[in-house]
């Protein structure tokens, strides 16, 4: 008899793409179909439901196709989506009352400003863990009760029902018959309360957002529902479910308290495992909840930073000195050091720990001998310069120092920054070989809940390592490097708009 295998499916903001892993969990195949992106005014992004669940149907059914493992091999079906990104529909018919409001929408800041000003943001934190954001769900939903016509009468009456991107896909797969979520993406509505694990009635009345609309939440590894037979022919468990960070911190193997991960993508997102304690940040960092198995829940903390990867895409695409993302470390590398230029990529101002929106991207220290490759050396170095940051205030919150960070996404690829990297934090700096950590993490969730894999200590064995940066930089030029960055940054911090 033929192997079984498992579907991940990961439901990221420009693309859906399925991945079936093996009992190694190494990939036997992957699907992707990019969607299409909406922006109906300055500052709102949108997707279309219908495309994101039929985009997701198709590249299933074309990796069924292209490797021959049908549903008949498939033993259960993990999720991994986007988060905060607030979708309302019609319990019968199943149709949406509006496009998805993607968590890059900022339609709602003025109401979250209006939140903060009249003293909420304390009540919002110890409940939620979260600082209020237009990025969040609950005021994108409090946006569709208020604008689309006739959704809070209906939504009273309990005709609709809210959910993020797991609960819409769990709802399609399932043919209609669920409607959940899980802690993970539960935690990041700002409706849940993370201690309690309760949607929280103080922030439902506060916001106005009618109970009956929200889905139940259940743990990330358990029986959700079978997927609907005309999918893939068999009626297959969805056991798994998880926001896309939270699922790479799993696929990571971040199992113990005091492990943190780092995704090098467009932008950086670290999440750190805080055990069984939801660690209230001092530094701005968001407490989050990493996953729930079984009963055991484990906390996580969150940092973001918003220009990484996307430094190097405006290398290419703006200043035009390189022709690759991957070419920014040849042309870093022809350069002995950054020629005392550093980069502070605040190109949309500064995520955590430094949270400044009138921050600009700032170059200093440039002389006549700076050239391309300084620039470009400068630009992956503020890459580690921004993560290390993020990892300071993490110990600060944490309260003891971390060994390790585990590396992935694509800019992680990049051996000359993840060098540096470790360098300049004093740590190792671990990538792992399976790149996917997010599909793996979603996957290993709905494998550990149907008995594919027996236990979590054999996952941990299966865990295979690329390569281990190792730091190696001289203490004297590591503490230089940090005051030339601190000082850069304050050039950079408050810089607002140029009037022209
Ligand atoms: P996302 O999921 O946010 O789209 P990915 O994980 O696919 O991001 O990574 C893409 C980002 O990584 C891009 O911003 C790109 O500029 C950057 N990147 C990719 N490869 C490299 C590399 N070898 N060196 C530096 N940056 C890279």
């Amino acid at each position: 008899m033929k192997q079984k295998y498992v579907l991940a499916l990961d439901q990221g903001t420009t693309s859906s793409r399925a991945i079936i892993f093996n009992k190694d969990g190494r990939i036997a195949g992957v699907s992707k179909k990019e969607f299409t992106q909406l922006y109906p005014r300055p500052g709102w992004v949108e997707h279309d439901p219908s495309e994101i669940w039929s985009s997701q149907a198709s590249v299933i059914s074309e990796l069924m196709a292209k490797t021959g493992i049908t549903g008949e091999y498939i033993n259960s079906i993990g999720i991994t989506n986007q988060r905060e990104t607030t979708i309302v529909w019609d319990r019968k018919s199943g149709e949406p009352v509006y496009n998805a409001i993607v968590w890059q929408d900022r339609r709602t800041a003025a109401t979250c400003d209006r939140l903060i000003a009249d003293g909420h943001s304390d009540t919002i934190m110890k409940r939620t863990g979260l600082i209020p954001d237009a990025y969040f769900s609950a005021t994108k939903l409090m946006w569709i009760l208020d604008n689309v016509d006739g959704v809070r009468k209906r939504a009273e009456k309990g005709e609709l029902c809210f959910g993020t991107v797991d609960s819409w896909l769990l709802w399609k797969i399932t043919g209609g018959r669920e409607h959940a979520t899980d802690v993970t993406n539960a935690s990041r509505t700002m409706m849940y309360n993370i201690h309690t694990l309760e949607w929280d009635n103080h922030l439902l009345d506060l916001f106005n957002i009618p109970e009956a609309m929200l889905p139940e939440v259940r743990s990330c590894s358990e029986v959700f529902g079978v997927s609907d037979k005309h999918i893939m022919g068999y009626k297959i468990p969805v056991a798994g479910i998880a926001g896309d960070q939270q699922a790479a911190l799993f696929g990571q193997l971040c199992i113990d308290k005091g492990m943190v991960k780092n995704t090098y993508g467009t932008g950086c997102f670290m999440i750190l495992n805080t055990g069984d304690e939801a660690v209230i940040s001092s530094n701005r960092l968001l407490t989050t909840i990493a996953w729930m198995i079984g009963d055991k829940l484990t906390y996580g903390l969150e940092g973001s930073v918003f220009i990484a990867g996307a430094v190097i895409q405006w290398l290419r695409d703006g200043l035009e000195i390189i022709g690759s993302a991957p070419e920014s470390e040849k042309v870093a590398a022809g350069v002995e050091d950054n020629g005392g230029v550093y980069f502070v990529p605040a190109l949309a101002g500064l995520g955590a720990p430094h949270w400044d929106p009138y921050a600009r991207g700032t170059i200093t220290g440039i002389t006549r001998g700076t050239s391309k490759g300084h620039i470009s050396r400068a630009a992956l170095e503020s890459i580690a310069f921004q993560v290390r940051d993020v990892l300071i205030a993490m110990q600060k919150d944490f309260g003891s120092e971390l060994s390790g960070l585990r590396v992935d996404g694509g800019a992680s690829e990049n051996n000359l920054l993840m060098q540096f990297q470790s360098d300049i934090l004093g740590i190792d700096v671990i990538r792992p070989a399976v790149m996917e950590t997010t599909a793996l993490g979603a996957a290993y969730l709905a494998g550990l809940a149907t008995g594919y894999w027996d236990s979590i200590e054999t996952l941990k064995k299966q865990w295979h390592m690329d390569n281990t940066f190792t730091p190696g930089m001289d203490d004297k030029l590591v503490k230089n490097h940090l005051l030339n960055w601190e000082k850069a940054l304050e050039r950079a911090k408050g810089w607002g708009d140029i009037i022209l």
